[in-house]
């Protein structure tokens, strides 16, 4: 999976993580919520496979994340290539969402400075 920006992202027992730092097969990735939040959860993974968890999060898991930020994947590449408002786009990429998934959506002007 990927972020808007094209940054892979690594999904465990429902928390999303980025990557904080490679070094060969090795990477620790950091809670996506940790500029927002300062979500201390963190993760080692070698060659995809988890070998530590470090830190706590200080939040719930959510089901929704992943789905959102396909959703909003699915939006920015959307805007990319068609001529369509930013408007119409976002409504088109809601529709297709479930209604937990909606009800856990930042609020809608800041997807669409997103776009
Ligand atoms: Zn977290």
């Amino acid at each position: 999976m990927e972020t808007v920006k094209g940054k892979p992202i690594f999904e465990h027992h429902g928390y999303l993580y980025i990557v904080n730092k490679e070094s060969g097969d090795k990477v620790i990735w950091c809670c996506h919520n940790y500029r927002h939040d300062q979500c201390r959860g963190r993760l080692h993974t070698i060659n995809g496979q988890v070998v530590k968890t470090v830190g706590d999060h200080n939040h719930e898991p959510s089901n929704s994340s992943a789905e959102v930020i396909v959703a909003r994947t699915t939006m920015s590449n959307a805007a990319k290539q068609k001529s369509d408002t930013t408007h119409n786009i976002v409504a088109d990429g809601i529709s297709k969402l479930s209604d937990h998934a909606i009800s856990s959506l930042p609020d809608l002007r800041n997807i669409k400075r997103t776009v």
